[in-house]
């Protein structure tokens, strides 16, 4: 089952505490589309400028990423830069340039319009909806969203919601949303706000899962170094979405488990590197084995 991804393809400046790289491949969908393609194939909707690399659209074609979806148009490719601090998760956004992404409206190809799974990977809620209103009838549609839609249009983030079935966001943005401290209380009035699902991700401490008589909580993979947190997020929506896609079915609790648990994988995979180059060059064989590591780590027997 082929799931369909909209979301922003950007070149990105990165700076961390030790390093700084220019031009990197960057963007909301171009993490979660390569996070998702792992488990099912991908249909890319999004728009990059004529500076893009026509070596990415190889890449995608090799990873049975669609690009039929990716409007190229004359200008430059949206541009974004950030700085982390020490702790290598407070991040500052140095620059933003909308570029081509200014005037971005995503039309579907025809061949996209039946997809029965869509990710619609952080952008304005706006497109995302855009998106939605071409669509024959999808039957599982997983949002992504950011403190700046919640703080610049709460209202078309608001109509989007009750069209949504799993909404994931992170833990301040959960807070910001409802004005709520416990992120407990924070999840239950979201999902009362349209999605039967939300997952919240609390970055190094794991994330949480609500539907209406379930909770699953779980824990972030151990790891010790991490050279660049961005597309963390996003890897994990796609990820996620990747892995229900590919059970072709309503998806079951558990199903919601395991893909918070392989989103979660895939997350620890790309923070390893810049950019999206550790899940360049990701084998199945370590995500399954990373994710065995996971499952062992979150069951424990109580003795006596
Ligand atoms: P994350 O680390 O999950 O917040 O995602 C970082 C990615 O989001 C970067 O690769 C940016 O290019 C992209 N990004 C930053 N700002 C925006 C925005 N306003 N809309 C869409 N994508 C963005």
């Amino acid at each position: 089952m082929s799931l369909l991804i909209v979301g922003s393809i950007a070149l990105d400046t990165v700076k961390t505490p030790v390093e700084e790289h220019a031009d990197l491949l960057g963007g909301s969908a171009s993490y979660a589309a390569l996070g998702a393609s792992f488990f099912s194939p991908v249909k890319l909707v999004g728009v990059v400028g004529d500076d893009f690399p026509a070596s990415e659209f190889e890449f995608w074609k090799s990873r049975e990423i669609d690009a039929e979806g990716v409007q190229r148009v004359p200008g430059k490719t949206f541009r974004w830069s950030g700085e982390y601090a020490w702790d290598m998760n407070t991040r500052e956004t140095r620059s933003v340039d909308l570029n081509v992404f200014e005037h971005f409206r995503p039309d579907l190809p025809a061949s996209y319009k039946t997809s029965e799974f869509v990710l619609l990977a952080n952008i304005a809620p706006a497109l995302q909806s855009h998106v939605l209103d071409q669509m024959e009838r999808p039957r599982f549609v997983v949002a992504d969203t950011m403190d700046l839609w919640i703080e610049t249009t709460r209202d078309d983030l608001d109509a989007l919601l009750p069209r949504v079935d799993l909404l994931i966001l992170n833990d301040s943005e959960a807070r910001e949303m409802t004005k709520e401290t416990s992120l407990i209380k924070a999840g239950r009035r979201i999902r009362e706000a349209g999605p039967r699902y939300v997952a919240i991700k609390k970055g190094e401490h794991g994330a949480l899962l609500f539907s209406e008589n379930e909770f699953f909580s779980c824990g972030a993979y151990p790891l010790e170094d991490i050279h660049d947190p961005t597309g963390a997020g996003d890897t994990f929506a796609g990820g996620m979405a990747g892995y229900l896609a590919a059970q072709g079915r309503a998806p079951t609790f558990t199903d919601f488990r395991r893909a918070m648990i392989y989103g979660s994988v895939l997350a620890s995979f790309n923070v390893e590197a810049f950019s999206l180059e550790r899940l360049r060059t990701l084998q199945k064989q370590e995500i399954e084995e990373r994710y065995q590591v996971f499952r062992s780590m979150s069951q424990f027997e109580v003795v006596g």
